[in-house]
């Protein structure tokens, strides 16, 4: 099968989350399975460059019709990892991906919105014609719409669109200036409910663009599916999700080993394996080496992840102080963009600079993560609400032990020690709390503590069995190739 990938982020060279490993680690997967992959990524000025290999303008005149007029745009190819990607250029005078950063921008509509009518202009004008076209997130929720009600009169009918909801919380809202921008023009007919009208706000969606009109659409763990249907985690799309049922469900994301395996992590200090965890130990020395911390025999705490109301900020920010008071170390390695939560964490670190059991490096470091993973023994992902959260799955395979708060993928796949009764002690792989409030979290903390200094073996035995778990992309792979079959029949 021949599928194209069209996302806002891809790892290593574009990543503000768990977004871009998904795109990466599944299209990878796919190839392995002997499908053809290519992506699509807008041509920002702060990717990695030095992460994409041989890249060279493929496409350089690409007229790409634009509020009446047109914008002229440039495509380079080139291979990231080995995955062919193709990075838009856009010469357009608000300069949409030259900003110095991938979010945030008070114009992010329509930047996207630009980005993904180009995408299609790129795919029709290079006679590309792929079975599968995969978009992500709201970014590309409008590719969808343009595919059903534009571009399959162009000749591109058989193409069919699979559209994955990585987060609701972000769903791309804007007005009819979006609408005359891509051409999609007639607003009385776009603003109907059953179509892109927002279901609170007399504005555009993107993302319910997206459920609307792709082919299949799917969120990133059974879990979260039910829930955004259900409650208040689908962020106002309930109802459309309800209305659409028969086409949504959960996929959960994996992980790509290649990248995060403490066999062969070019980023730590010793490689180790469940058998043995000698290396970890120099991983925890170095760790504390590199952040000036104090040696000592005592278990590291960490979190890695977006300080974002999501990720349980309040309870983050308890768990630095609540894990000193339990003679554990603590190590956070976050970046927030809500000035008020970076504000904090950084009076924060002031106050706690002098404190050799803790560390708080704000900020994001591909580097560093890799580092703590391997150095730290547990972690704490107390989220809100949790689509599938990578960061725990990363940890199982690091022998750093999840303490999760049992919503979304958290609970697809961290079970507890204690007390999960599905599953055999030998199956169980961290520790689940329930409540969003410090008792459920120091509950699940504590236990995992108290097991680190009155149970080495035990602890041990927790790791080893988090390690064996097979959370790689084969398997959901496979289940995206089962969509993208149903859908092309
Ligand atoms: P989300 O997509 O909601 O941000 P996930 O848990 O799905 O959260 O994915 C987070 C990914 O981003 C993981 O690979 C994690 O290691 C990485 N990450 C998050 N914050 C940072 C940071 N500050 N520095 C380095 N890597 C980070």
């Amino acid at each position: 099968m021949y599928i194209v990938q069209i996302a806002s982020e891809c790892a290593p060279v574009i990543k503000a989350g768990g977004l871009g490993d998904v795109v990466y680690g599944l299209s990878q997967e796919l190839e392995a399975q002997g499908h053809t992959v290519e992506l699509i990524l807008p041509k920002y000025d702060c990717m990695r460059y030095d992460n994409i290999w041989g890249l060279h303008d493929a496409y350089r005149e690409l007229s790409v019709p634009w509020n009446g007029a047109a914008v002229h745009c440039s495509v380079y190819c080139g291979w990231v990892h080995g995955r062919v990607c193709f990075f838009i250029e856009t010469h357009d005078l608000a300069n949409s991906f030259n900003r110095g950063r991938v979010y945030g921008e008070s114009d992010d509509p329509m930047r996207f919105a630009l980005f993904s009518k180009a995408a299609m202009e790129f795919l029709l004008q290079s006679n590309k014609r792929p079975d599968v076209l995969h978009c992500h997130d709201w970014q590309t929720g409008l590719i969808p719409v343009m595919l059903y009600e534009m571009y399959q009169y162009y000749g591109m009918d058989h193409l069919r669109a699979c559209y994955t909801i990585h987060n609701f919380k972000h769903q791309g809202i804007a007005g009819p200036e979006v609408l005359a921008a891509t051409g999609l023009n007639r607003p009385d007919y776009y603003y109907q409910p059953d179509k892109l009208r927002d279901n609170y706000n007399n504005a555009i969606n993107f993302m319910k663009g997206g459920i609307v009109y792709a082919n299949n659409v799917n969120t990133v763990s059974p879990h979260h599916a039910w829930e955004a249907r259900f409650s208040e985690v689908g962020c106002g799309l309930q109802a459309t999700l309800e209305q659409h049922q028969g086409k949504f469900g959960g996929i959960l994301n994996g992980i790509n080993y290649d990248m995060w395996s403490p066999q062969e992590d070019k980023h730590i200090t010793a490689p180790y394996c469940a058998e043995d965890l000698s290396g970890k130990a120099l991983c925890k020395k170095a760790l504390r080496e590199r952040l000036l911390m104090r040696d000592s025999d005592k278990p590291i705490v960490c979190f890695i992840g977006r300080l974002d109301q999501q990720k349980g900020v309040h309870l983050v920010h308890h768990s630095i102080y609540w894990a000193l008071s339990q003679r554990a170390q603590f190590v956070l390695l976050g970046s927030a963009t809500e000035s008020s939560i970076n504000d904090m964490f950084w009076r924060e670190k002031h106050h706690l600079n002098d404190n050799p059991d803790v560390h708080l490096e704000l900020g994001f470091n591909e580097e560093l993560a890799h580092m703590i993973y391997a150095g730290a023994d547990i972690i704490v992902v107390p989220s809100n609400y949790e689509p599938c959260g990578l960061t725990q799955v990363i940890s199982l395979k690091y022998g750093n032990v999840p303490v999760v708060r049992g919503v979304g993928g958290l609970i697809n796949t961290v079970f507890d020690w204690d007390y999960d009764e599905n599953l055999p002690e030998e199956k169980r792989n961290g520790f689940v709390f329930f409540q969003s409030d410090t008792p459920g979290l120091e509950s699940g903390l504590q236990r995992a503590i108290d097991l680190w200094y009155k149970n080495q073996p035990k602890f041990q035995q927790l790791q080893a069995q988090g390690m064996s778990y097979d959370y790689s992309w084969k398997d959901p792979a496979k289940k995206y190739v089962e969509v993208y079959e149903h859908i092309r029949a």
